[in-house]
Formats: C-alpha cells, sequence, structure tokens
C-alpha cells in the first residue's frame, strides 16, 4: 500500500539545523496495523504530518498505491487526503458546536454524498463503536473515552486505505485506552485500513502487526 523511501525532515532552530528524520524507509502492507515508538521529540507526530501530507519532506519518495504523493500539489494532496487518509490525534478535534453524528458525518458530506445516506453510515458507525446512545451528544457532553471513539469513527467514515494516528489513546486511562485501541483495531480490520499509530505505550504496541523504533532519524526493526 504504501513504500517510503529515504525520507528527510530538518528544521531550522536558534542552535543551526535540526535534521529530525534522517532517510526514514518502510513498507506498509494493505490493512497492515504499524506502532511506531520512539522517545520524546524523536520525529514521530513529524513523521505522520509527512506521511499525511500535512507537511512537506526535504527529501525522499512516499508511494501510496503507486503513486508519487510527496510531489503532488497541494490541491492534488488536499483531494487524496479526503479520500484516502484518516487522521486520529490525541485530542479528539471534534467540532464543539456539532453533535457526535453529525461530527463523524461531516467528511462524508464534504465527499459530496446526500446527507441520508452520510447520516446512515455516521449511525452505523457510531453504534459500532457502542455510541448509539451518544449520538446527539455535543463532545463537551461525551466522556474522554466516547470523544476519542467518535474522532475514530469521524476518521474511518470515509473507508481510507490509510490511518494516520498519533497517540490516539494518550490522553486516556489504562482501562479506557485499551477499550478504544481494541476497537479500533477490529474497525481497521473490519475496513481494511492500514495503521501507523505512533504510541508511548508498549503494551499497545505490542498489540499491532509490527513494531518500527524510531531513533537517531531512522526507523528500526528490534
Ligand atoms: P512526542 O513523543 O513528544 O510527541 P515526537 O516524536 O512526536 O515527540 P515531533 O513533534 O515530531 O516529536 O518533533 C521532533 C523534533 O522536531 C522536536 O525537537 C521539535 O522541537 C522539532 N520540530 C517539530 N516541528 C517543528 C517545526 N515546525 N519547527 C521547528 N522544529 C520543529
Ligand atoms: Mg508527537
Amino acid at each position: 500500500l504504501l513504500e517510503v523511501t529515504n525520507l528527510h525532515k530538518s528544521f531550522s532552530a536558534p542552535a543551526g539545523e535540526l535534521h529530525i528524520l534522517q532517510g526514514l524507509a518502510f513498507e506498509l502492507a494493505e490493512g497492515e496495523f504499524l506502532a511506531v515508538v520512539g522517545e520524546s521529540g524523536s520525529g514521530k507526530s513529524t513523521m505522520l504530518q509527512i506521511l499525511g501530507t500535512l507537511e512537506r519532506p526535504d527529501r525522499g519518495e512516499m508511494l501510496l498505491d503507486g503513486e508519487a504523493i510527496e510531489s503532488l500539489s497541494s490541491t492534488r494532496q488536499a483531494h487524496l487526503r479526503n479520500e484516502k487518509i484518516g487522521f486520529v490525534y490525541q485530542a479528539h478535534h471534534l467540532i464543539p458546536e456539532l453533535t457526535a453524528l453529525e461530527n463523524v458525518a461531516l467528511p462524508l458530506l464534504v465527499q459530496g454524498l446526500p446527507e441520508k445516506d452520510a447520516q446512515l453510515r455516521a449511525s452505523a458507525l457510531l453504534a459500532r463503536l457502542g455510541l448509539a446512545a451518544r449520538e446527539s451528544h455535543v463532545p463537551a457532553r461525551l466522556s474522554g473515552g466516547e470523544a476519542q471513539r467518535v474522532a475514530v469513527a469521524r476518521a474511518l467514515v470515509t473507508s481510507p486505505r490509510l490511518l494516520l494516528a498519533d497517540e490516539p489513546t494518550g490522553n486516556l486511562d489504562e482501562h479506557t485506552a485499551q477499550e478504544v485501541f481494541v476497537l479500533l483495531q477490529a474497525l481497521c480490520r473490519e475496513e481494511n485500513a492500514a495503521v501507523v499509530m505512533v504510541t508511548h505505550s508498549m503494551a499497545l504496541a505490542r498489540s499491532c502487526d509490527r513494531i518500527l523504533y524510531l531513533h537517531d532519524g531512522r526507523l528500526i526493526q528490534r
């Protein structure tokens, strides 16, 4: 599904250039669930931002379904994100004024789906995540775990081929984190979405198909 070669990224800092990513390379198979772990500041979020075409690498190639996505125009990248990539972050980033159902249906409306169809699909997904009774709640009226599950539903509602998850359970207590993770994993399997999940939890990482460590600007398998 995804083939990454020789990815580099530097940031300029007062003390000089920070060479954060120094030639990342890995492949991700269709439907594979990959965990990425590494120290704080090692560049995990930077890597996900680049994989999601939200930031450009200085060098390197990223083939998604054989298409070199790093060199597309920003407009084409935005289109690609809508079609093929889902995002989940440590904070839910739901729209506070919209209900759970409206938040989840929104990406489908953006894609041009009729409102009725969008709501049906969103509703089915929320039910799958155990949130049927929370559809009409705005985010402020959801628990942390519920809000993260809504964010998972929103990320997967368009059936993306690739889900990029940056510490998706990082704000939750251990028990709730495990619960949300298990649902995320099951849903990705059902939807056949491949996942790159950054996590600080070795327990969660061990439940993934494969673990890569980001260390000294490179990804290594141990
Ligand atoms: P954490 O586990 O704490 O989330 P991380 O592995 O996700 O850490 P990144 O957020 O990718 O780390 O940051 C990697 C390094 O790059 C940090 O030293 C950070 O200060 C630096 N950095 C990230 N974004 C920028 C930016 N836009 N400009 C300058 N430096 C940046
Ligand atoms: Mg980070």
